[in-house]
């Protein structure tokens, strides 16, 4: 008892000393996981993308939370984000579920010694005939079939073997021996404009790839590509933000719960006037007497300077607007409507929408959900709720 009580006051401290929370729901992932699922049916598999660090929601807790709820598939981009990943599944999920599940490395073979790949039991994401050819080459060398991802580009020209190279492999299918395929996969462009003649074109593609292989699993669709219908769905998603609780369908009612949750806490408060302008560059000038509020987030929190003179938060359910620059470890709020009890030092504001989340500050700063969560910084006091 003694233990816990000054264990979860040392907690408590600590969420004092940050200046700013957040809050991650493990149960609303878990639920957006299923309702993936849902979308999908239970004759295609749901993985999960959980690159750069889970999109900033820390993958170490996400990972085993998305195992838990049935994932066995997991792409992440670089080799060690995969060993990360691979400790926090052996740490925290049940030996039958760690042991099924399969880490896939998006950037390919050149992300790591080949070597590497096979000694911790990580697969590569082939993407171009190069690797193909040393990964079969390994195989060769070691005398075993070697497991691996192969991607191929039907439109994105970004990742993955283009069509020359892909035309080739097919007319030569001998240079796949020794390789245990796992997935064949590859990625839309445009899965969140619906309407994009580009999807119809990648699909069309990809149908004709998922014929020449018939007996690989087949992946095609993100977290907006789920939503584009059943044809887009193969045997394997692979959603990524929509289970962090960005909307997948822009402009939609978002069927996504929210996962993160983001404050900041009120240091000082000042009352201004009309002679006075707030933060660098003096560029906000107040128009007459107003109370304004310093907070212990800035850029550097991933607060996007972008959200100067136009972000908002929350006190309650009463909205306020960012006004003048954000700075490296601070924002200013104009709290003049806000009875002063309600706004002293140490007072959390919320930073995110409490209803849209994300989403909505990343319109004002004409972004995308994903970079607000991939940018958070590593300063808050991180709380996980739920599992
Ligand atoms: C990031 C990524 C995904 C997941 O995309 P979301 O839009 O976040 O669902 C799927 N496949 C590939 C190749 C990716 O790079």
């Amino acid at each position: 008892m003694q233990n816990q009580r000054s264990s979860s006051s040392l907690e408590n401290s600590i969420a004092l000393r940050a200046g700013g929370l957040l809050t991650i729901d493990l149960a609303a992932l878990q639920s957006n996981y299923r309702r993936l699922c849902d979308e999908i049916g239970q004759n295609v598999a749901c993985a999960a993308a959980v690159k750069a660090d889970a999109y900033g929601l820390g993958v170490v807790r996400v990972g085993p939370a998305l195992a838990e709820a049935g994932a066995r598939r997991f792409f992440v981009a670089h080799f060690d984000e995969a060993l990360t990943l691979k400790s926090a599944l052996a740490a925290q999920t049940a030996v039958d579920v760690h042991t099924g599940c399969e880490i896939f490395v998006l950037n390919g073979l050149i992300a790591a010694p080949a070597e590497e790949f096979v000694a911790h039991n990580i697969r590569p994401v082939l993407n171009s005939l190069g690797e193909v050819d040393s990964w079969q080459g390994l195989a060769r060398a070691k005398n075993q079939i070697l497991p691996a991802a192969l991607h191929v580009d039907t439109g994105m020209c970004r990742l993955g073997l283009p069509d020359s190279e892909y035309q080739a492999l097919q007319s030569s299918k001998e240079q796949l021996e020794g390789i245990d395929l796992r997935v064949i996969m590859s990625h839309l462009a445009c899965a969140d404009m619906p309407d994009h003649p580009l999807n119809r074109q990648q699909l069309t593609a990809f149908q004709q790839i998922r014929a020449a292989f018939p007996d690989t699993p087949a992946s095609f669709a993100n977290s907006s590509g789920i939503f584009l219908g059943p044809e887009y769905h193969f045997d394997v998603a692979r959603p990524g933000v929509a289970l962090y609780g960005i909307n997948p369908l822009p402009g939609h009612v978002n069927p996504m719960r929210q996962v993160v949750r983001l404050k900041g806490k009120i240091l000082q408060l000042r009352e201004i006037d009309a002679s006075q302008s707030v933060g660098y560059g003096a560029a906000y000038q107040a128009a007459g007497p107003m109370r304004i509020a310093t907070v212990a987030v800035g850029y550097a929190d991933g607060y996007l300077r972008a959200l100067s003179d136009r972000g908002h938060a929350w006190i309650g359910d009463r909205r306020v607007n960012v006004v003048g620059r954000v700075s490296m470890d601070l924002l200013a709020l104009d709290v003049t409507a806000i009875p002063a009890d309600d706004v002293v030092p140490g007072t959390f504001v919320d930073l995110f929408d409490p209803e849209i989340g994300a989403d909505a500050l990343a319109a004002e700063a004409g972004t995308i959900g994903y970079e607000i969560l991939t940018a958070l910084g590593q300063r808050y006091h991180r709380e996980y709720l739920g599992t």
